[in-house]
């Protein structure tokens, strides 16, 4: 006679991997939940913040792409492209090596 696993305590592979299922379907529906409503409140934050004068529309010199960013003093400002990654402006932040070349 061999011990039944279930009479161990232990949960089995076969539990283990439906509970791990129920917790994955859970999550997901929990972040699908969610995401809606991030989208929905920066959306409206946007359209405020245009309807404010409060946005700039620059355009990447690499790759073309618009981008709309909140002019909004305290908030710092990132030049980077989120598209390609370079600067919006093509130009190159002063880097320290630059800095110390120049002595
Ligand atoms: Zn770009």
């Amino acid at each position: 006679m061999t011990r039944s696993r279930k009479m161990s305590g232990k949960l089995t592979t076969k539990q283990l991997q439906a509970e791990l299922d129920t917790t994955t379907n859970e999550f997901r529906s929990f972040v699908n939940a969610i995401i809606p409503e991030v989208m929905k409140h920066s959306a409206l934050i946007y359209a405020l913040l245009e309807d404010m004068g409060k946005m700039e529309k620059i355009t990447c010199v690499h790759c073309k792409e618009e981008v709309a960013r909140p002019t909004l003093s305290g908030l710092e400002q990132n030049d980077d492209c989120p598209a390609c990654g370079k600067n919006l402006f093509g130009t190159e932040q002063t880097s320290l090596d630059d800095i110390l070349e120049e002595e």
